[in-house]
C-alpha cells in the first residue's frame, strides 16, 4: 500500500488555500496546510478589499468576528488626466447595513484570524516550511517534498494554493512561465491618518464606514494600469497596478508610478500630511481566462492565484480564490467517496468552476487583455474626451448649451471620426459577446 501521511496536503495558506483547508477540515478529513510565511497573511498583499458573500457562505456572519477595517459604503471611479478627475461610482444604503456587500482588510490581520478558524475546525497547520516540490510516481501527484529534514510527506490529493508564481503547477507542466504581458506589479503604501482625518476626506460620519476609488484613464499615459485609495480604520491604502510589460517598454518602474499618483491634484489632498506606515509590493496574474491553465491532474488540483484565477476588471481575486478552494475541497470529498483520484475524476473541479460565476466571469471578458492590446488608445483618448466634455459642461461661460453641444459633437467627429467611433463601438460589442 502507498505511504500516506495526511489525505490532503494544501500548500499555502491565503484564502485559497485557507478555504479548501476549511471545509475538508469541517468534514472530517486529515488536512494538513503548509505555509511558508512566519504566520498566514505576513507575506500576502491586498490591496485590499475583501467580499462578504463568498467568506459568508464558509463561516456565517464572520464579519462580526474577523478583524476588518471598513465595510465599504461607496465606491468611486475616477478617470484621471493631469488635473482633473471625472467620477462614477455608487453609493448606497445597501451598503451600509448588515451583511454588508465588502469590507477593507490587511491581510496580516484576516489571514492571520481565517488560519486560526482553520486550525479550530481540525485542519494541521505548519508555517515557515516551504514546499520544494511535487512528488510524482507513475506519474500521480501523490505528495510533497519540504525544506524541513525528511521533510516529504503523502496523501491522495495535493492542492496547491501557493499564489500568482505557483512553482508547484509549473513543475508539472499545467502552467507555463508567467510572461510579462500577463502579469502585473503592483506596489501599495499603507498611509497613516487619524480616525477623523479618514473620515472628513473621504465623506463619512461613521468610523466603521469606508469608500473606495478605483484610477484608472489617460493620466497612466498609455500604461495599463489600475490606482485605488481604499480607506482602513486609521489609515488609507493607496497603490497601482500595472502591466509589467508596459512598465518596461515605458521605462517606468511601479514605485515612480506610484508616487506620481501620490502627487495628482486630486489625490494628494487626500493623503497629505499622513506618514507611510507600510510600503509593499506584489504581483497579480492579469492573463484573464486564456492564461487560466487545466486546473487538475491526477492527485493534484490548482486553486486561485496560481490557477490565474483574478478578474482584474472588477477588482475581484480574494473571492476568486476562496471560491476555488472551497470547489477544490468539494470535488475532494466526491473523489474519497468514489476512492477515485484520478485526473478523470478531479477534472470536476473546473466544471464546477465552469459553472459558477468564477470562470463565467472571466470567459466574458476574455478578449479583453488582447482588445486593450490592440486598441490602447481605448484606454487613453475616450476618458480624455469624456473629462473634457464634461468640463465643457460644467463650464459656465456665457455659451448658450446648444452650442455647448455643438462643440463636445464636433469634437468628438474630429478626435475619432464617426466611421472609427462605430468601428470601435462595434469591436468592443464583439469582444464581449
Ligand atoms: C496589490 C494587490 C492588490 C489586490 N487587491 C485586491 C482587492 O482589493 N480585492 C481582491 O479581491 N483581490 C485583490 N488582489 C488579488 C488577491 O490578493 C489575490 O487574488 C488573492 O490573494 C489570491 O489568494 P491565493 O490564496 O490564491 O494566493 P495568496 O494570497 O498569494 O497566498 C498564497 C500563499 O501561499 C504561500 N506559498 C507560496 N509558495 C509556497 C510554497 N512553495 N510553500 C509554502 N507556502 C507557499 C504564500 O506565502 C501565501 O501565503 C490584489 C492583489 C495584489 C497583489
Amino acid at each position: 500500500m502507498r505511504k500516506k501521511d495526511f489525505d490532503v496536503i494544501v500548500v499555502g495558506a491565503g484564502p485559497a488555500g485557507l478555504s479548501a483547508a476549511y471545509v475538508l477540515a469541517k468534514a472530517g478529513v486529515n488536512v494538513i496546510i503548509i505555509e511558508r510565511g512566519k504566520f498566514p497573511g505576513a507575506k500576502n498583499v491586498m490591496g485590499g478589499i475583501l467580499y462578504r458573500k463568498p467568506m459568508d457562505d464558509l463561516i456565517p456572519e464572520f464579519y462580526k468576528e474577523a478583524p476588518l477595517e471598513r465595510h465599504i459604503i461607496e465606491q468611486r471611479m475616477w478617470l484621471l488626466d493631469e488635473e482633473s478627475h471625472f467620477n462614477m461610482g455608487i453609493r448606497t444604503q445597501k451598503h451600509n447595513k448588515e451583511p454588508y456587500n465588502c469590507f477593507s482588510v490587511f491581510r496580516a490581520h484576516f489571514d492571520k484570524w481565517f488560519a486560526k478558524k482553520v486550525v479550530e475546525a481540525g485542519a494541521l497547520l505548519i508555517n515557515e516550511t516551504v514546499v520544494v516540490e511535487p512528488i510524482v510516481e507513475e506519474g500521480k501527484v501523490v505528495g510533497v517534498r519540504t525544506d524541513r529534514p525528511e521533510g516529504d510527506l503523502y496523501a491522495d490529493v495535493v492542492i496547491a494554493a501557493d499564489g500568482v508564481q505557483s512553482f508547484l503547477a509549473r513543475s508539472l507542466g499545467l502552467r507555463k512561465k508567467i510572461t510579462p504581458e500577463k502579469v502585473a506589479v503592483a506596489t501599495k503604501e499603507i498611509i497613516g491618518l487619524n480616525e477623523k482625518e479618514v473620515n472628513d476626506r473621504f465623506g463619512v460620519v461613521d468610523p466603521s464606514e469606508g469608500v473606495t476609488i478605483e484610477l484608472t484613464g489617460p493620466f497612466f499615459e498609455g500604461i495599463e494600469a489600475m490606482a485605488w485609495i481604499y480607506t482602513n480604520k486609521t489609515s488609507v491604502s493607496i497603490g497601482v497596478g500595472a502591466i509589467i510589460k508596459d512598465l518596461i517598454d515605458h521605462h517606468m518602474n511601479p514605485n515612480d508610478l506610484l508616487e506620481k499618483v501620490k502627487s495628482h491634484p486630486s489625490v494628494l489632498p487626500l493623503i497629505e500630511g499622513g506618514d507611510t506606515k507600510e510600503y509593499l509590493a506584489h504581483m497579480i496574474p492579469e492573463g484573464g481566462y486564456y492564461s487560466v491553465p487545466k486546473l487538475y491532474t491526477d492527485g493534484f488540483m490548482v486553486c486561485g492565484d496560481a490557477a490565474m484565477l483574478v478578474d482584474s476588471i472588477h477588482r475581484e481575486g480574494s473571492n476568486l480564490a476562496i471560491e476555488s478552494g472551497k470547489a477544490a475541497a468539494k470535488t475532494y470529498l466526491e473523489a474519497k467517496d468514489a476512492n477515485d483520484f484520478s485526473e478523470r475524476m478531479l477534472s470536476r473541479y473546473q466544471d464546477k468552476l465552469e459553472e459558477m460565476y468564477v470562470l463565467k466571469d472571466l470567459k466574458f471578458y476574455k478578449n479583453v487583455p488582447e482588445l486593450l492590446e490592440e486598441k490602447r488608445y481605448l484606454l487613453t483618448d475616450y476618458p480624455q474626451f469624456i473629462i473634457d466634455a464634461m468640463a465643457e459642461i460644467y463650464t459656465v461661460d456665457g455659451t448658450p448649451k446648444p452650442e455647448k453641444f455643438r462643440k463636445i459633437k464636433d469634437e468628438l467627429k474630429s478626435r475619432f471620426g464617426y466611421i472609427n467611433l462605430a468601428k470601435d463601438m462595434f469591436t468592443i460589442w464583439r469582444k464581449l459577446r
